[in-house]
């Protein structure tokens, strides 16, 4: 008889939150009778039941398309967001749980303690693909109801980048506000091209309250799943937007275009206008530009016998006035000395964050591992009495000592805090072995041949 109980509340909850209709009510709640005895149990079986109770996606389409039309894309977005977190696909209740904080030099820090630690980058170039190859890789459109990966309850919507069909999605372990990803409905692998560039600020011009940019499609500095074309974005404005341009360059071609170099730990260049064919025109260059670039001297290969090394990851805003488009330089070629990457982050940092610097780190959100929040609590204890460091926690030598000397500065309320600065001021280390270029004056040399008047 719990099952009857169980049922009835969840009705209930689906009217009110779901926009289930009275007329659909008594259907679903055999619907729900019949999952509940059908021996599935605790995700797979929460998946089931809001799966039922959600709206076909095709509903979700039109009830996305009406708010848009009466109401504006923000409310649309906020409709949709809020809707999967209602069906459970967003697991809210567990992200709002990972401990966040900004640090002093700008960057912001999220312990994720939802989803485990991705250490293997080969993984990303295959995408995942379940045998029989129904949906082709983890982001394909044909995952909305499939039960194999637990997306039930997914729901997406359908938006048009560049003429063609895409849909957007939210992420179930987002890293920051309304975190979501825009995917191309064709399984086609990621690449970068004049296209992205008109595509991104298509989707900027839809939903101007959202960021968006995309992952270099290399393995080891891009995303996890490079087999399928997507785009990562959502309504939070990252530290590398509020970062100001440090020195301004010119371009030949439209001199009166506001185009700087970023004063970023990482090499970026921001190209500000309000005409998308100047942002797309400049950025397009600058991507052909960096490419082909060779510097040896500095450790910079374009190709070699394994491959391409050279790529960009674009990001971009719409304010009030313009787009701002800012391109982020990147290189995932290895050496003897750094076999993990010349410009990743280094392996005296590896004890902190050893995964992929992706297009969300390089904007100055860091997203470490969840089995740091028991280490580092450790670790602090550990100074707090001063003890010295057990063995077994070897790796963060450089994290205990250094945060001792922050602690015993008395610059810090307590040991936490300290802790947090630590963390800030190893992740911009991080930032600054993914640049390329260490000094300004390389990089001015790169972009004159890239058609800059420097
Ligand atoms: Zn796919």
């Amino acid at each position: 008889m719990t099952d009857i109980n169980e049922i009835k509340n969840l009705i209930k909850y689906a009217k009110e939150r779901l926009e289930l209709k009275e007329r659909d009510s008594e259907y679903k709640s055999n619907r729900l009778l019949e999952i509940m005895r059908s021996g599935l149990e605790g995700t797979e079986l929460e998946d089931a039941v809001y799966g039922e109770l959600s709206l076909l996606p095709s509903e979700i389409d039109e009830r996305f398309s009406v708010i848009l039309k009466e109401n504006g894309s923000k409310a649309a977005t906020e409709w949709l967001y809020n809707y999967c977190v209602s069906n459970k696909y967003v697991k809210k209740d567990v992200l709002d749980k990972n401990p966040r904080f900004d640090t002093s030099n700008g960057l912001t820090i999220t312990i994720n303690k939802a989803k485990p630690e991705f250490r293997d980058p080969k993984k990303a170039k295959a995408g995942n693909s379940v045998d029989g190859g129904f949906a082709k890789c983890v982001i394909c459109r044909e995952n909305e109801g499939f039960a194999p990966r637990n997306k039930r309850n997914l729901r997406t919507v359908s938006i048009t980048l560049g003429g063609k069909p895409w849909f957007w999605q939210y992420s179930p372990y987002g890293y920051f506000h309304e975190h979501g990803i825009a995917v191309n409905c064709e399984h086609t692998p990621m690449h970068i091209d004049r296209q992205t560039f008109e595509n991104l600020i298509d989707f900027v011009d839809k939903f101007p309250h959202y960021f968006i940019g995309c992952n270099a499609p290399l393995e080891r500095i891009g995303g996890s799943v490079l087999a399928h074309d997507h785009y990562q974005g959502g309504g939070e404005i990252l530290p590398l937007h509020k970062a100001k341009i440090r020195t301004k360059i010119k371009d030949r071609k439209y001199p009166y275009v506001t185009v700087g170099i970023l004063d970023w730990a990482g090499t970026v260049i921001r190209i500000k206008s309000d005409k998308r064919n100047e942002v797309v025109d400049i950025a397009d260059r600058l991507r052909g530009a960096w490419v082909n670039y060779s510097n040896p001297e500095l450790g910079i290969i374009a190709t070699d016998e394994n491959g391409v090394h050279n790529a960009i990851s674009p990001t971009v805003i719409k304010t009030a006035t313009h787009y701002e488009m800012n391109v982020i330089l990147r290189s995932n070629i290895t050496s003897e000395k750094y076999p993990d990457g010349v410009f990743h982050a280094h392996p005296e940092y590896h004890a902190i964050k050893k995964e992929s610097i992706g297009l969300i780190e390089a904007q100055g959100l860091f997203i470490l591992p969840g089995r740091l929040e028991e280490q580092l609590c450790e670790i602090e204890k550990i100074i707090k009495d001063q003890k010295p460091l057990l063995t077994e926690l070897d790796e963060f030598k450089l994290v205990y000592n250094e945060t001792q000397a922050l602690y015993k500065s008395g610059k810090y309320a307590d040991i936490h805090t300290a802790m947090q600065e630590e963390l800030g001021s190893i992740c911009y280390r991080i930032l600054e072995n993914t640049a390329v270029f260490k000094n300004e004056e390389d990089l001015m040399r790169f972009l004159k041949t890239a058609g800059f008047e420097v």
